[in-house]
């Protein structure tokens, strides 16, 4: 189908006014297709590259979308689409992405509840978004019903290791003072401890935290991300000396992503703010992470925790214990399109939200047409139809090594 049929075929269905009975999801996951429901996606290919795994999703209307999908496992998501999620979608509507969501889901959920199944549907979910926006000509968050926001402030987010090395805490503090002297209003170092370097001795974190707060000054606001590398017992005494010392804001994954109970632990003993969330794939660990940890940031992904359709339903059931989104975002390019998308729809956003920057390093600016805005600690929400970033086509062709 022609787009410009695909709009015709939409105002005849308009005109008509009543749908049919049978449009109506029968219980369970059997539903009774609706051959005049007008576009069909026809191929569904995955695009490797050194730092990402892209999805483009075609249909016969001639337009196409494109979505990330996780990169920590882009080697094996990219043969996961290939072998097992594709079948799911090629033939079906775009806008039923709901039960594309659940039908790739419930499928195949013994590739497993979290990780690579959710977070391989994330890139093929965002694409569907992507396409749904530029098939009506809307940006992505006006689909979802939009929050009334033009730009997200970003806070400043980098990590401490390099190759096979740590940065020093003046590395580290230079850093910092880049990000500010951009316009940062807020940082975030990772200190990258990890389960691997569990309690590591000696401790970096106080150095690091204290050349960070001299080299930025006392207006810059910093959040420390000690990526899960203490017992409760350590994250509560390193978060309690840095948090006297250095004015830190939020504290973020100090133990294990395995156990709620060590994480609500520090949650009850701090006085400000803890998040997590990075490593919960789907809203039933969400709700988890909430009703048994009690995080006050829930840091929702949206190429890990299921794409944009999922990550809605996070936010919305954050909102309902009172909870605020901060996203975790790690990538530059898509991941960061679909985040400032979805964010602009979610009402219980935090002020600050994740970005590290263009990181050109990663070689992904080349292959879009377009960039995002930003502007004095902001990135502006693209405004084009879907998630607002123009793929190079022909340099995606010619860049992947799938
Ligand atoms: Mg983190």
């Amino acid at each position: 189908m022609k787009r410009k049929d695909f709009f015709k075929n939409t105002a005849f269905v308009a005109a008509a006014a009543t749908l049919p009975a049978s449009k109506i999801f029968a219980e369970g996951y059997d539903r009774v297709i609706d051959e005049n429901s007008g576009v069909k996606i026809t191929k569904v290919t995955p695009y490797l590259f050194k730092s990402a795994l892209f999805i483009k999703v075609e249909t016969d209307a001639g337009v196409s979308g494109w979505g990330e999908c996780d990169s920590s496992t882009r080697k094996l998501a990219a043969k996961a689409v290939e072998y097992d999620l594709a079948k799911h979608v090629i033939g079906e509507d775009p806008f039923e992405s709901e039960y594309l969501w659940h039908k790739m889901y419930f499928k195949e959920f013994d590739m497993g509840r979290s990780g690579i199944l959710t977070g391989t549907m994330s890139g093929i979910d965002n694409a569907l978004w992507d396409l749904k926006g530029k098939l009506l000509g809307k940006p992505v968050h006006k689909l979802l019903g939009s929050a009334n926001k033009e730009k997200v402030a970003v806070y400043g987010s980098y990590g401490r290791s390099k190759g096979n090395r740590y940065l020093s805490p003046d590395e580290m503090a230079a850093i910092g003072v880049d990000f500010v002297s951009k316009g940062y209003k807020a940082i975030k170092p990772r200190m990258q401890i990890r389960q691997l370097g569990l309690n590591p001795d000696p401790d970096p974190t106080f150095d690091v935290i204290k050349a960070v707060r001299k080299a930025v000054g006392d207006d810059i606001k910093i959040y420390v991300d000690f990526n899960n590398g203490y017992t409760a017992a350590r994250a509560i005494m390193v978060s309690k000396k840095i948090i006297e010392h250095f004015n830190v804001e939020v504290i973020e994954e100090p133990v294990t992503q395995q156990s709620y109970s060590e994480l609500k632990q520090v949650v009850d003993t701090l006085d400000v703010p803890v998040s997590a969330g990075e490593h919960e794939y789907q809203k039933w660990k969400m709700r988890d992470l909430i009703t048994q940890a009690n995080v006050d940031y829930v840091n929702a992904d949206v190429i890990k925790c299921g794409g944009i359709t999922e990550c809605k339903k996070v936010a919305g059931l954050a909102h309902a214990f009172d909870k605020l989104i901060m996203t975790h975002n790690a990538r530059p390019t898509l991941a960061t399109a679909a985040n400032l998308q979805y964010l602009g729809s979610v009402v219980n956003a935090a002020k600050f939200q994740e970005y590290g920057g263009s990181r050109e390093r990663l070689g992904q600016q080349k292959l879009f047409k377009n960039y995002f805005r930003y502007e004095d600690g902001y990135l502006y929400i693209p405004q084009e139809p879907g998630l607002g970033l123009v793929p190079d086509e022909k340099m995606m062709e010619k860049e992947k090594i799938n």
